[in-house]
Protein backbone atom coordinates (compact mmCIF):
# COMPACT_ATOMS: atom_id res chain seq x y z
CA UNK A 1 0.00 0.00 0.00
CA UNK A 2 1.22 3.11 -0.58
CA UNK A 3 1.97 5.63 1.91
CA UNK A 4 -0.98 7.93 0.73
CA UNK A 5 -3.01 5.37 0.41
CA UNK A 6 -2.51 4.32 3.93
CA UNK A 7 -2.81 8.19 5.03
CA UNK A 8 -6.31 8.54 3.75
CA UNK A 9 -7.79 4.84 5.14
CA UNK A 10 -6.40 6.39 8.42
CA UNK A 11 -7.87 9.90 8.28
CA UNK A 12 -11.09 8.01 7.34
CA UNK A 13 -10.85 6.08 10.31
CA UNK A 14 -10.13 8.87 12.50
CA UNK A 15 -13.06 11.14 11.07
CA UNK A 16 -15.48 7.78 11.69
CA UNK A 17 -13.80 6.72 15.39
CA UNK A 18 -13.96 11.28 15.90
CA UNK A 19 -18.31 10.85 15.97
CA UNK A 20 -20.31 10.02 12.49
CA UNK A 21 -19.07 10.95 9.06
CA UNK A 22 -19.74 12.96 6.58
CA UNK A 23 -20.20 10.91 3.93
CA UNK A 24 -23.37 9.11 5.92
CA UNK A 25 -24.72 12.40 6.71
CA UNK A 26 -27.87 13.40 4.72
CA UNK A 27 -26.66 16.70 3.33
CA UNK A 28 -23.90 15.06 1.64
CA UNK A 29 -23.16 14.65 -1.99
CA UNK A 30 -26.28 13.89 -4.25
CA UNK A 31 -24.46 10.08 -4.94
CA UNK A 32 -24.12 9.41 -1.72
CA UNK A 33 -27.76 9.96 -0.26
CA UNK A 34 -28.69 6.72 -2.37
CA UNK A 35 -26.55 5.15 0.44
CA UNK A 36 -28.40 2.31 2.34
CA UNK A 37 -27.75 3.18 6.10
CA UNK A 38 -28.29 6.47 8.05
CA UNK A 39 -25.92 8.33 9.61
CA UNK A 40 -26.56 6.69 12.73
CA UNK A 41 -26.69 3.11 11.58
CA UNK A 42 -23.10 4.04 9.84
CA UNK A 43 -21.62 5.40 13.01
CA UNK A 44 -23.25 2.23 14.95
CA UNK A 45 -21.75 0.05 12.84
CA UNK A 46 -17.86 1.57 12.93
CA UNK A 47 -18.21 0.83 16.60
CA UNK A 48 -17.40 -2.97 15.81
CA UNK A 49 -13.65 -2.21 14.55
CA UNK A 50 -13.01 1.11 16.49
CA UNK A 51 -9.47 1.42 17.95
CA UNK A 52 -9.31 2.30 21.37
CA UNK A 53 -6.62 4.21 22.27
CA UNK A 54 -5.77 4.70 26.00
CA UNK A 55 -4.16 8.22 26.94
CA UNK A 56 -3.17 8.45 30.53
CA UNK A 57 -3.68 11.79 31.51
CA UNK A 58 -2.79 13.14 34.73
CA UNK A 59 -3.12 11.67 38.35
CA UNK A 60 -5.05 8.41 38.01
CA UNK A 61 -7.57 10.55 35.30
CA UNK A 62 -7.04 8.93 31.67
CA UNK A 63 -9.07 9.34 28.02
CA UNK A 64 -10.26 6.47 25.77
CA UNK A 65 -10.53 7.63 22.26
CA UNK A 66 -12.09 5.74 19.78
CA UNK A 67 -15.35 4.74 19.83
CA UNK A 68 -18.00 7.84 19.14
CA UNK A 69 -17.15 11.00 22.08
CA UNK A 70 -14.17 10.90 24.08
CA UNK A 71 -14.60 9.12 26.91
CA UNK A 72 -12.83 9.82 30.54
CA UNK A 73 -12.09 7.33 33.16
CA UNK A 74 -10.87 7.58 37.03
CA UNK A 75 -9.19 4.63 38.62
CA UNK A 76 -9.66 3.72 42.21
CA UNK A 77 -10.38 1.48 45.17
CA UNK A 78 -14.21 3.46 44.71
CA UNK A 79 -14.34 1.37 41.41
CA UNK A 80 -13.76 3.31 38.23
CA UNK A 81 -15.79 6.12 37.19
CA UNK A 82 -16.70 6.47 33.81
CA UNK A 83 -17.49 9.46 31.35
CA UNK A 84 -19.57 8.20 28.55
CA UNK A 85 -20.29 5.03 27.01
CA UNK A 86 -19.50 4.85 23.69
CA UNK A 87 -20.85 2.84 20.76
CA UNK A 88 -21.87 -0.68 22.04
CA UNK A 89 -20.42 -2.40 18.80
CA UNK A 90 -16.74 -0.99 20.84
CA UNK A 91 -17.74 -3.28 23.85
CA UNK A 92 -14.57 -5.82 23.54
CA UNK A 93 -12.17 -2.89 22.83
CA UNK A 94 -13.14 -0.70 25.45
CA UNK A 95 -13.49 -3.76 28.14
CA UNK A 96 -10.39 -4.56 27.04
CA UNK A 97 -9.17 -0.72 27.45
CA UNK A 98 -10.36 -0.34 30.91
CA UNK A 99 -9.24 -3.79 31.99
CA UNK A 100 -5.64 -2.79 31.17
CA UNK A 101 -6.01 0.16 33.78
CA UNK A 102 -6.28 -2.10 36.51
CA UNK A 103 -8.49 -4.24 38.26
CA UNK A 104 -10.95 -2.05 40.04
CA UNK A 105 -14.36 -2.76 39.11
CA UNK A 106 -16.68 -0.65 36.85
CA UNK A 107 -18.68 1.44 39.37
CA UNK A 108 -20.13 4.27 38.56
CA UNK A 109 -20.69 5.96 35.09
CA UNK A 110 -21.45 9.59 34.02
CA UNK A 111 -23.18 10.58 30.48
CA UNK A 112 -21.96 13.90 29.36
CA UNK A 113 -25.91 14.51 27.43
CA UNK A 114 -28.06 11.84 25.75
CA UNK A 115 -26.78 11.59 22.31
CA UNK A 116 -25.95 7.89 20.91
CA UNK A 117 -22.34 8.35 20.53
CA UNK A 118 -21.93 8.62 24.40
CA UNK A 119 -24.61 6.40 25.48
CA UNK A 120 -25.01 2.80 23.24
CA UNK A 121 -22.88 1.51 25.75
CA UNK A 122 -24.74 2.13 28.78
CA UNK A 123 -26.24 -0.89 29.01
CA UNK A 124 -22.99 -3.12 28.92
CA UNK A 125 -21.66 -0.80 31.54
CA UNK A 126 -24.57 -1.11 33.69
CA UNK A 127 -24.59 -4.85 33.28
CA UNK A 128 -20.53 -4.64 34.22
CA UNK A 129 -21.56 -2.84 37.91
CA UNK A 130 -22.10 0.56 36.96
CA UNK A 131 -24.81 2.96 38.34
CA UNK A 132 -25.48 5.69 35.64
CA UNK A 133 -25.78 9.14 36.67
CA UNK A 134 -27.14 12.54 34.24
CA UNK A 135 -28.64 15.65 33.81
CA UNK A 136 -32.55 14.85 34.04
CA UNK A 137 -33.32 15.88 30.61
CA UNK A 138 -30.54 13.42 29.19
CA UNK A 139 -32.77 10.29 31.31
CA UNK A 140 -35.74 12.19 30.07
CA UNK A 141 -34.27 11.62 26.08
CA UNK A 142 -33.18 7.92 26.91
CA UNK A 143 -36.13 6.95 28.51
CA UNK A 144 -38.53 7.79 25.40
CA UNK A 145 -38.57 7.69 21.30
CA UNK A 146 -36.87 10.57 20.36
CA UNK A 147 -36.64 12.31 16.74
CA UNK A 148 -33.24 14.34 15.60
CA UNK A 149 -34.67 15.57 12.17
CA UNK A 150 -30.95 16.56 10.59
CA UNK A 151 -29.33 13.02 11.45
CA UNK A 152 -32.73 11.75 9.83
CA UNK A 153 -33.37 9.12 12.93
CA UNK A 154 -35.81 8.62 14.91
CA UNK A 155 -34.33 6.96 17.98
CA UNK A 156 -36.65 3.99 20.09
CA UNK A 157 -36.18 4.00 23.92
CA UNK A 158 -33.00 3.03 25.09
CA UNK A 159 -33.31 -0.60 27.02
CA UNK A 160 -33.87 -0.51 30.70
CA UNK A 161 -30.78 -1.27 31.84
CA UNK A 162 -28.75 1.74 29.55
CA UNK A 163 -31.44 4.66 31.64
CA UNK A 164 -29.62 6.67 34.41
CA UNK A 165 -30.71 5.79 37.71
CA UNK A 166 -29.84 9.39 39.37
CA UNK A 167 -30.21 12.40 38.03
CA UNK A 168 -29.90 16.01 38.58
CA UNK A 169 -30.03 19.43 37.23
CA UNK A 170 -28.27 21.52 39.25
CA UNK A 171 -24.67 21.98 39.73
CA UNK A 172 -23.22 18.59 42.44
CA UNK A 173 -19.90 17.15 43.40
CA UNK A 174 -18.86 14.30 44.08
CA UNK A 175 -15.70 12.34 46.24
CA UNK A 176 -14.55 9.21 45.01
CA UNK A 177 -11.28 7.25 44.28
CA UNK A 178 -9.48 10.78 46.73
CA UNK A 179 -10.92 13.09 43.79
CA UNK A 180 -12.86 15.76 44.26
CA UNK A 181 -15.65 15.78 40.79
CA UNK A 182 -17.39 18.89 39.91
CA UNK A 183 -20.33 17.87 37.77
CA UNK A 184 -21.66 21.29 36.10
CA UNK A 185 -24.82 21.32 34.29
CA UNK A 186 -24.72 24.24 31.19
CA UNK A 187 -27.88 25.70 30.35
CA UNK A 188 -29.32 24.77 26.94
CA UNK A 189 -26.44 24.62 24.58
CA UNK A 190 -25.42 21.37 22.38
CA UNK A 191 -28.66 19.78 24.04
CA UNK A 192 -30.60 20.26 26.76
CA UNK A 193 -29.12 17.96 28.99
CA UNK A 194 -25.13 19.02 28.37
CA UNK A 195 -22.75 18.90 32.02
CA UNK A 196 -19.18 19.10 32.21
CA UNK A 197 -17.39 16.63 34.96
CA UNK A 198 -13.70 18.95 36.21
CA UNK A 199 -11.39 16.58 38.47
CA UNK A 200 -9.79 18.94 41.07
CA UNK A 201 -7.14 16.96 41.99
CA UNK A 202 -5.81 16.77 38.90
CA UNK A 203 -7.23 19.59 36.87
CA UNK A 204 -8.87 17.64 34.53
CA UNK A 205 -12.15 19.02 32.51
CA UNK A 206 -14.21 16.68 30.00
CA UNK A 207 -16.40 19.18 28.47
CA UNK A 208 -18.73 16.61 27.04
CA UNK A 209 -19.97 17.96 23.29
CA UNK A 210 -19.92 21.66 24.67
CA UNK A 211 -16.75 21.17 22.93
CA UNK A 212 -15.35 19.55 19.79
CA UNK A 213 -11.65 20.28 19.24
CA UNK A 214 -10.66 20.68 15.18
CA UNK A 215 -14.70 19.88 14.19
CA UNK A 216 -17.41 22.28 13.78
CA UNK A 217 -19.72 21.79 16.51
CA UNK A 218 -23.46 19.77 16.09
CA UNK A 219 -26.24 22.13 17.45
CA UNK A 220 -29.12 19.56 18.11
CA UNK A 221 -32.00 21.74 18.02
CA UNK A 222 -34.87 18.54 17.75
CA UNK A 223 -33.75 17.94 21.87
CA UNK A 224 -33.47 21.50 23.39
CA UNK A 225 -29.70 22.65 21.50
CA UNK A 226 -29.23 26.43 21.13
CA UNK A 227 -26.59 28.56 19.39
CA UNK A 228 -26.37 31.22 22.38
CA UNK A 229 -26.09 28.24 24.76
CA UNK A 230 -22.96 26.57 22.75
CA UNK A 231 -21.55 30.33 22.98
CA UNK A 232 -22.00 30.50 26.97
CA UNK A 233 -21.20 27.06 27.05
CA UNK A 234 -17.85 27.64 25.42
CA UNK A 235 -17.18 30.83 27.63
CA UNK A 236 -17.85 29.03 30.65
CA UNK A 237 -15.73 26.18 29.62
CA UNK A 238 -12.57 29.22 29.25
CA UNK A 239 -13.84 30.51 32.47
CA UNK A 240 -13.13 27.00 34.22
CA UNK A 241 -9.37 26.43 32.76
CA UNK A 242 -5.80 27.48 33.73
CA UNK A 243 -2.64 26.99 31.53
CA UNK A 244 -1.88 23.74 33.21
CA UNK A 245 -5.57 22.31 32.76
CA UNK A 246 -5.94 19.26 30.55
CA UNK A 247 -9.49 19.37 28.91
CA UNK A 248 -11.03 16.50 26.99
CA UNK A 249 -13.42 17.78 24.43
CA UNK A 250 -16.64 15.59 23.02
CA UNK A 251 -14.65 15.03 20.01
CA UNK A 252 -11.30 15.43 18.84
CA UNK A 253 -7.81 15.72 20.32
CA UNK A 254 -7.33 16.38 24.49
CA UNK A 255 -5.70 19.83 24.28
CA UNK A 256 -5.98 23.04 26.49
CA UNK A 257 -6.61 26.56 27.12
CA UNK A 258 -5.16 27.53 23.50
CA UNK A 259 -7.62 25.12 21.86
CA UNK A 260 -10.59 26.24 23.89
CA UNK A 261 -9.92 29.92 23.36
CA UNK A 262 -9.48 29.00 19.33
CA UNK A 263 -13.31 27.36 19.93
CA UNK A 264 -15.00 29.97 21.15
CA UNK A 265 -12.96 32.74 19.20
CA UNK A 266 -14.55 30.75 16.40
CA UNK A 267 -17.70 30.33 17.00
CA UNK A 268 -18.31 34.12 17.94
CA UNK A 269 -17.00 34.84 14.65
CA UNK A 270 -19.33 32.88 12.37
CA UNK A 271 -22.04 33.75 14.59
CA UNK A 272 -21.47 37.19 13.99
CA UNK A 273 -20.23 36.95 10.27
CA UNK A 274 -23.54 34.92 9.59
CA UNK A 275 -25.84 37.64 11.61
CA UNK A 276 -24.48 40.64 9.57
CA UNK A 277 -25.42 38.54 6.33
CA UNK A 278 -28.97 38.20 7.44
CA UNK A 279 -29.21 41.34 8.37
CA UNK A 280 -28.55 42.42 5.00
CA UNK A 281 -31.54 40.54 4.41
CA UNK A 282 -29.67 37.92 2.57
CA UNK A 283 -31.63 34.11 2.44
CA UNK A 284 -30.37 31.29 3.43
CA UNK A 285 -29.63 30.11 0.38
CA UNK A 286 -27.62 33.34 -0.41
CA UNK A 287 -25.96 32.97 3.00
CA UNK A 288 -24.51 29.47 2.38
CA UNK A 289 -23.37 30.80 -1.09
CA UNK A 290 -21.30 33.23 0.58
CA UNK A 291 -19.37 30.65 2.22
CA UNK A 292 -18.94 32.35 5.47
CA UNK A 293 -17.16 29.55 7.11
CA UNK A 294 -14.52 29.16 4.04
CA UNK A 295 -11.99 30.88 6.34
CA UNK A 296 -12.10 27.58 8.89
CA UNK A 297 -13.65 25.28 6.25
CA UNK A 298 -10.19 22.90 5.72
CA UNK A 299 -9.22 23.02 9.54
CA UNK A 300 -12.81 22.70 11.13
CA UNK A 301 -14.96 21.11 8.49
CA UNK A 302 -13.79 18.00 7.31
CA UNK A 303 -15.84 16.02 10.13
CA UNK A 304 -19.78 15.30 9.54
CA UNK A 305 -20.08 18.67 10.18
CA UNK A 306 -18.89 20.66 7.49
CA UNK A 307 -18.88 24.47 6.69
CA UNK A 308 -22.42 24.49 4.03
CA UNK A 309 -24.22 22.86 7.27
CA UNK A 310 -22.66 24.45 10.18
CA UNK A 311 -24.08 27.53 8.49
CA UNK A 312 -27.35 26.55 8.10
CA UNK A 313 -27.66 25.66 11.88
CA UNK A 314 -25.91 28.75 13.21
CA UNK A 315 -28.43 30.40 10.67
CA UNK A 316 -31.06 28.23 12.36
CA UNK A 317 -29.87 29.46 15.88
CA UNK A 318 -29.83 33.28 15.10
CA UNK A 319 -33.68 32.94 15.09
ZN1 LIG B 1 -23.58 15.02 21.09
Amino acid sequence: MKSHELSSVTRRDFIVSAGLTAAAFGLAPSYLRGAPQTLVEKARQSGASAKITTQPLRGNVSALIGSGGNIGVLTGPDGKLIIDSGYAGSQKQIADALAGMGGDPIKHLINTHWHFDHTDGNEWMHSAGASIMAHENTKKHLSTTTRVDDWNFTFPAWPAGAIPTEVFATDKTLHLNGATIALKCYSPAHTDGDISIYFGEADVLHTGDTWWNGYFPFIDYSTGGSLDGMIKAAEANLAMVTDKTIVIPGHGPVANKTQVTEYLDLLRCIRDRIAALKKEGKSLNEIVAAKPTAAYDAKWGTGFVNGDFFTKLVHKGLG
